[in-house]
């Protein structure tokens, strides 16, 4: 059998098995990645624009809330009620009780005279006057007015909301300071991981809030963590996310408007932060699928290994039924030959035979006896009538085995049959110095067979023994039952010399021999093979040199429905 092919065929299954399942499952997996990658950084930008939406909303709605507070307070109250400042502070009192969120209030006339003043700073506060401060002429234009943050007289960062009053022909305006921090808590709930960042800038980019990473309030924003200068983000005109490098750092910025002061709140976010369940989600997919490789490496080997082992199988039968199907071939070919033979040579041996007969009835009756050469003639008859006996023996076993072609069915006890044939060689293997053994089953059933046939099979294989063995040794005898197959092995051992590697497939080739010539014949075990097969058995031979021979003959038990016993 050659191995080379079948190495091949077996690298080319687990190649085209493992080709045509890892290959889509890759793809697959690549693909499931990409669109859930694309639709995982859709979603996280989404959050963040929403994320910047909703903290823009709470922004105006807290400067909304203010605003209105204000705006009610100075139109439900006169000028002269608020100059009060016992009044003012008892209204003071209570918008405090809501909200913490105001530091002072201030009644301002149209001259920027501060007339009343609520709050931590009276001694600084009191008496100044905001004629000429900016913040003063911007509510005097637009009637509502929102300031950045600033220090101011207090140097603490705050912011004011002022509204202008017409009340007749006066024009007033209430003034409020704002606590920034409120304002600063609101952005900051907006920081997102560990390099996740929020702030507010005004128009001039300058930052309103104290950011984690980018600057300081009251500051440009910095980009110096990235070495690199900061988008423009005071730019800004409505909400929207992008994503950027800087210095070399992916971040994803989300800004949004806010609609009462023209402050641009940022947000930044860390992407792979945010991405960090996608990887972890990749791992888990590359494990997973790294898992299912192995699974179809394993599964291919383990499919292919089975398939070659099937197929050697099938093929070392199909060896064998063709190697049987030779030999039969043989056989059918030797039987008509022989039986040719046997019968061209056996009329001339006949003839022969006869007129050697009669020579030597001649040399008797004869005055040949007084004769110079008449011994030399008669040794000569004599050896001409001994090898036409020879030669018949031949040719009768050639007529014997064309005849055995064709079996009879009877019912065979084969132990009896292997005792009858040991009776027949009983006297040769005592004065061989042979010992015959025998380990019978003795529950061996009868088989339906042909027992003259058996008996010359076993006879040529003891024969054959004893030859090998030559003097003293042993011959083991071993029947027994295959229930399995239905069917009886008989094992005959000898511990002869055992046959060479090369004659082992000979052995039942017609002709061959090893036996000097006159001995062997080279018949006995080709005829055995073909009435063990027609016998529907199988004979076979295992040796090794030097150390005995063994044949085996399976048969079954029912001829008629042969089993597979090989
Ligand atoms: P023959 O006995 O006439 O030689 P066979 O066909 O019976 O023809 O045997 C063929 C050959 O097989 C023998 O010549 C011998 O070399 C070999 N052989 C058969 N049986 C044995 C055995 N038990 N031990 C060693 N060689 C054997």
């Amino acid at each position: 059998m050659e191995k080379v092919p079948y190495q091949r065929l077996r690298w080319e299954i687990i190649t085209a098995i493992i080709g045509f399942s890892v290959v889509p499952l890759l793809l697959l997996g690549a693909f499931i990645y990409q669109e859930f990658s694309l639709s995982y950084t859709a979603k996280i930008q989404e959050s963040l624009k929403t994320l910047a939406e909703n903290r823009r909303a709470s922004l105006d709605l807290f400067l909304d809330e203010r605003v209105s507070q204000l705006v009610t307070l100075a139109g439900t109250n006169s000028l002269e009620r608020l100059r009060d400042e016992d009044y003012l502070h008892k209204v003071f009192n209570i918008i405090q009780t809501r909200s913490r969120h105001y530091i002072d209030l201030g009644v301002i006339d149209e001259e920027g005279n501060h007339l009343a003043y609520v709050g931590p700073y009276y001694n600084i506060l009191k008496g100044v006057n905001y004629k000429n401060e900016e913040w003063f002429s911007a509510v005097m234009a637009s009637g509502v007015y929102i300031s950045d943050v600033f220090t101011g007289f207090r140097r603490i960062p705050h912011f004011i909301i002022a509204v202008m009053v017409r009340e007749r022909n006066k024009i007033w305006i209430l003034r409020a300071t704002i606590d920034s921090e409120i304002v600063e808590n609101i952005v900051r709930a907006a920081l997102i991981g560990k390099h996740g960042d929020a702030f507010l800038v005004n128009r001039d980019n300058i930052l309103q809030t104290n950011p984690r990473f980018h600057g300081k309030l009251l500051e440009p924003v910095s980009c110096a963590l990235y070495g690199e200068a900061c988008p423009n983000f005071s730019g800004a005109t409505s909400t929207l996310v992008e994503e950027k490098s800087i210095g070399g750092l992916e971040r994803l910025y989300g800004v949004s408007v806010l609609q009462n002061k023209r402050w641009v709140l940022v947000i930044i976010e860390d992407p792979l932060e945010q991405l960090s369940p996608l990887f972890r989600a990749r791992h888990l997919g590359a494990l997973i699928g790294l898992a299912g490789i192995l699974v179809i490496v394993v599964g291919a080997v383990f499919i292919t290994r089975a398939m070659m082992k099937e197929l050697e199988r099938m093929e070392r039968k199909k060896a064998t039924a063709d190697e049987i199907s030779i030999q039969s071939g043989k056989m059918a070919a030797l039987g008509k030959m022989a039986a040719g033979i046997a019968h061209e040579i056996n009329n001339p041996l006949a003839v022969i035979g006869e007129k050697a007969g009669w020579m030597k009835d001649l040399l008797k009756t004869e005055d040949l006896q007084g004769s110079e050469n008449f011994q030399e003639f008669a040794d000569a008859v004599n050896k001409i009538e001994s090898h036409i006996n020879r030669a018949k023996t031949v040719t009768h076993r050639l007529l014997g085995f064309a005849r055995r072609m064709e079996p009879v069915s009877e019912k065979v006890s084969i132990n009896r049959v292997l005792d009858e044939t040991i009776d027949f060689l009983e006297n040769e293997a005592r004065y061989r110095n042979i010992d015959v053994q025998t380990d019978y089953d003795q529950e061996l059933p009868a088989i339906t067979s042909d027992s003259t046939q058996l008996q010359q099979v076993f006879l040529n294989i003891l024969n054959n023994a004893i030859d090998a063995i030559g003097k003293d040794g042993e011959i083991l005898i071993r029947t027994s039952f295959i229930a399995k197959n239905n069917a009886l092995a008989i094992e005959i051992s000898d511990n002869g010399p055992g046959i060479p590697k090369d004659a082992l497939n000979k052995i039942f080739d017609p002709f061959f021999t090893t036996k000097e010539v006159g001995k062997g014949t080279g018949l006995g075990l080709s005829i055995s093979y073909s009435i063990v097969e027609k016998l529907g058995g199988r004979m076979m031979v295992a040796s090794h040199e030097g150390m005995g021979t063994t044949f085996t003959i399976y048969l079954p038990v029912d001829i008629e429905r042969p089993q597979a016993i090989y």
